[in-house]
């Protein structure tokens, strides 16, 4: 597995529900992409929302122009500097994302918009809630360690 210490996160800036997945899939493969450039998606599907994989985290992606080394990506269907993020695109994209950052061991500071890297872009979006998400991980975080620490007495 190639080493992972960065989750960055965009929106597809395209209109929820004007667009599938496949879609945006087949978008990156008509600009000549090894397949879609994120490791996983957050897309409306009929009235709600759902995780999709991409590209597999075992290879480079091609979502972060000078960053895809050692990053994952993952997009949320939408366009947040238009739009807030509705709430349960929120609720499954923070479940991702706390599952993500476990698996490759990923501190809450290294879970960045697009736009917080060197980069012209307002991706993720203006009103997309950075702070909230890396906020959120945190107290998951140390309510994952307390657990932890209470189980280990128990024993
Ligand atoms: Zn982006």
């Amino acid at each position: 597995m190639r080493p992972i210490h960065t989750l960055v996160v965009h929106h597809t800036a395209s209109k929820a529900d004007a667009h599938t997945w496949a879609d945006i899939c087949a978008w990156h493969t008509a600009k000549g992409w090894d397949g879609v450039g994120y490791h996983f998606g957050i897309v409306k599907d009929g009235p709600g929302w759902t995780e999709v994989e991409g590209r597999p985290v075992e290879k480079v992606g091609a979502h972060a122009k000078g960053h895809n080394n050692g990053t994952i990506g993952i997009a949320v269907e939408g366009n947040y500097s238009e739009t807030h993020l509705p709430r349960e695109a929120y609720r499954i994209l923070l479940r991702a994302c706390w599952r993500i950052t476990r698996q490759f061991k990923i501190p809450p500071e290294n879970v960045v918009g697009h736009r917080e890297l060197p980069y012209a872009t307002e991706c993720p979006g203006l009103l997309f809630p950075l702070e909230r998400l890396r906020g959120d991980l945190r107290d998951m975080q140390r309510l994952a360690a307390l657990g932890k620490d209470l189980a280990e007495d128990d024993a």
